[in-house]
């Protein structure tokens, strides 16, 4: 999104930032093999200190990945073998983290924010952080004033993953309030978008990292990519707001022939409203659908899975709903089948209810 100087109104946002600016920490998060430079709100990493034997090891994984040039995107990120759904890719710490409202502030002081979290970065992260795609240039425009966002303010609008962490040291993952957070990653900020992506990153607090999971199968040599605005609008809403904050035209299946698709995603968006925050679904007591829903649901498993949305949590509720009305009507090889689909959405955070259940592992297999 590129924004020009200060005006009147500016000025008085850039005063409201600098005062709260000036109530948050430059700390460093994680261990010898990876740290996160971060710029925090008081209260955001005691948060994380309470978690018992914070930050834990990251896991090792083996290597999937290599970044090339994608034509007519730049540099992206492509497979170098085979992976299955549900299989980790990679596993990092953010180079860096920030309040999202100082990542929207107004150069050029908004630049001077970050500059100290940039001096703290170890040799080799700082010349990673820099080396990535800055969309949001400093550049004249017709009327020769100055227009778009310095260095650092360009790359962390470029490259931010949204992330909701903690506003006070309450517990945490379980509860308390949460701050929006900006997070700028070597390897995931790399991913390009897709309105139909084949990876899905999940923040797993314990270890301060980004897991990156394959969201469906995937071929050796295909490109890697993830949602960087809600797929679920239709096409010209997501064409809108790409050009707008990361300046490119997304020339996906689902943008270039949006016919089919968008009729698609919308019945897809109806449904998760219907069934956003609902606790419909329990393992332990084995809800039933009448035929009519069950039908629905079948239909809506299918969308997701033709639309390539299986990263979005309504999937893992759609299976979630069909397991459990399968067992009920004794169909249990379709219980089964559904069982292993829920099974590798191993990014999915309340899987581990159903791992704890007796049945579970019998329907996994
Ligand atoms: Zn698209």
């Amino acid at each position: 999104m590129k924004r020009g100087f200060l005006n009147g109104a500016k000025a008085k946002r850039e005063s409201q930032l600098r005062d709260e600016s000036d109530s948050m920490v430059h700390t460093t998060i994680g261990d010898d093999e990876q740290v996160s430079e971060c710029f925090f709100h008081h209260g955001t990493k005691e948060a994380f200190m309470k978690i018992p034997n914070f930050p834990e090891p990251l896991q090792v994984t083996t290597p999937a990945f290599r970044m090339v040039d994608i034509p007519g995107k730049g540099a992206g990120l492509v497979s170098i073998r085979e992976l299955k759904m549900g299989d980790l890719i990679l596993n990092e710490r953010p180079l860096f983290v920030a309040a999202e409202e100082l990542c929207l502030a107004i150069p050029p002081k908004g630049e001077k924010y970050f500059e100290a979290s940039l001096d703290r970065m170890r040799p080799e992260a700082k010349t990673a952080f820099m080396a990535l795609c800055n969309c949001h240039k400093a550049e004249e425009n017709a009327g020769g004033a100055l227009v778009g966002l310095g260095p650092l303010l360009g790359i962390v609008n470029t490259n931010g993953v949204s992330l909701s962490l903690p506003a006070a040291a309450d517990p945490w993952p379980q509860g308390g309030q949460t701050r929006p957070y900006s997070a700028v990653c070597e390897n995931i900020s790399r991913l390009n978008h897709s309105c139909s992506p084949n990876t899905v990153p999940q923040f797993h607090a314990a270890s301060f990292s980004w897991r990156l999971y394959a969201a469906r199968d995937i071929t050796a040599g295909e490109e890697l990519t993830r949602q960087y605005v809600s797929i679920q609008h239709p096409a010209a809403e997501r064409q809108a707001a790409l050009k707008q904050i990361y300046d490119f035209v997304c020339a996906c299946p689902a943008c270039t022939d949006p016919s089919i698709s968008d009729p698609r995603r919308a019945t897809i968006a109806a449904f998760a409203a219907t069934h956003h925050g609902k606790q419909e679904s329990s393992v332990v007591g084995f809800s039933s659908l009448d035929n009519d829903r069950f039908a629905e649901c079948r239909t809506q498993a299918e969308l997701i899975e033709s639309e390539g949305l299986q990263h979005l949590p309504v999937y893992s509720t759609v299976l979630k709903l069909l397991i459990e009305a399968s067992v009920v009507r004794m169909e249990l090889s379709s219980a089964c089948q559904l069982a292993r689909k829920l099974d590798k959405c191993r990014w999915v955070d309340d899987r581990d209810a159903y791992q704890d259940h007796p049945l579970w592992r019998a329907l996994v297999g």
